[in-house]
């Protein structure tokens, strides 16, 4: 192999650009060109193409977003797309991919494998950590710390006007990002996909905690726990109790940012690693970490196997919230 391409996909995600400089750089010591492909499977359909050198990824590591952007393409759902995707990049000598993105991402490298043998190692870059066979995804952690900034600050207020918030965090189909903030943030409730969430019980406990003289609750609910995210979930516990709340919605702030130095290390290890994989030969599998260690997993499971979040920090949340 001597020449592969890079490429982010889906939504961003901060700790993408580290990665990305990972790819670059490990590559060039092993030997290998390398092309970075902007607008993901978009920009791979209108050839959007580009030389990376280590020098073309200096100062980007400490960058939220993506430098090579990113996009949701409608045309790679189509074989026509695809093959028009493939073509380029046979004509750019791209022998092998590095896939940043999240299981759509994974999804359409998969297509690629199939239908042209095209080696594709992925690594896992979305904010949701909803990835199976790695312990966290790249940007989990700065969209939680960033959230928990944010829950920090509502709390004040929240505190100093007595008053009960609502917080809608991202997480439409996973609540690991509502979990983790919920529980540094000292969440009185955390509503999740993951558990069913009866608007009667929130009610109660925000009475009770009332009852117990708090002067002020949170409750933190991923936008999918209930139909209509935090706001759904008000109107339902107010048609069961007088509940005076407020709710705030934090949405695409979470997505953006420097990467915490968590992110950017996890980033480097599993680009560095990606490359590693493809040079040896390895396709159709997702670079992760587990327990501290480096772990392939293949991409259908790392997409189809369901990562379940730790029940019993959710259990914690409750004796907490006393
Ligand atoms: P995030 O989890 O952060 O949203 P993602 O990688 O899951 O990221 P998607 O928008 O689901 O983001 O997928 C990115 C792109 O991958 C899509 O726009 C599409 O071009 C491609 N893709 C997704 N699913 C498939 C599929 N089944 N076949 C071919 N291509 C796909």
């Amino acid at each position: 192999m001597k020449r592969i391409g890079v490429f982010t996909s889906g939504g961003d995600a901060p700790g993408m650009n580290a990665a990305i400089r990972a790819v670059v750089r490990q590559a060039a010591v092993l030997g290998l060109e390398v092309v970075g492909i902007r607008r993901g499977y978009a920009g791979m359909i209108q050839g959007e193409f580009l030389p990376l050198g280590p020098r073309d990824v200096a100062n980007i590591l400490q960058r939220g977003g993506t430098v090579l952007l990113t996009a949701r393409s409608q045309a790679f759902m189509t074989e026509e797309g695809r093959k028009k995707a493939y073509e380029n990049l046979q004509q750019a000598g791209i022998e092998g991919l590095v896939a940043i993105g999240g299981d759509g991402t994974f999804r359409g490298a998969m297509r690629l494998i199939e239908e042209f043998r095209l080696p594709v190692v992925g690594v896992p870059g979305t904010i949701d950590n909803d990835l199976y066979g790695t312990d966290y995804t790249i940007g989990f952690d700065t969209a939680v710390n960033t959230a928990l900034e944010a829950i920090d600050r509502i709390r004040d207020t929240a505190a100093s006007h007595e008053r009960v918030f609502l917080i809608e965090v991202m997480g439409r189909n996973s609540g690991f990002i509502a979990l983790d903030v919920g529980i540094a943030g000292g969440a009185e409730v955390i509503a999740l996909p993951e558990a069913p969430v009866d608007p009667r019980a929130v009610a109660e406990v925000l009475l009770e905690s009332q009852r117990r003289g708090k002067t002020s609750s949170i409750v933190v609910v991923a936008e999918g726990a209930y139909p209509g995210g935090a706001e759904g979930l008000l109107r339902a516990i107010r048609s069961h109790a007088e509940v005076e709340a407020r709710v705030t919605v934090l949405g695409h702030i979470q997505r953006g940012g420097s990467p915490t130095a968590k992110d950017r290390i996890l980033a480097s290890r599993l680009g560095a690693a990606a490359v590693e994989a493809l040079v040896g030969g390895t396709s159709g599998v997702m670079v992760g970490e587990v327990e501290g260690e480096v772990e392939l997993t293949p991409l259908k499971d790392a997409v189809e196997r369901k990562k379940d979040i730790q029940r019993a920090l959710l259990d914690l949340a409750r004796v907490l919230s006393i």
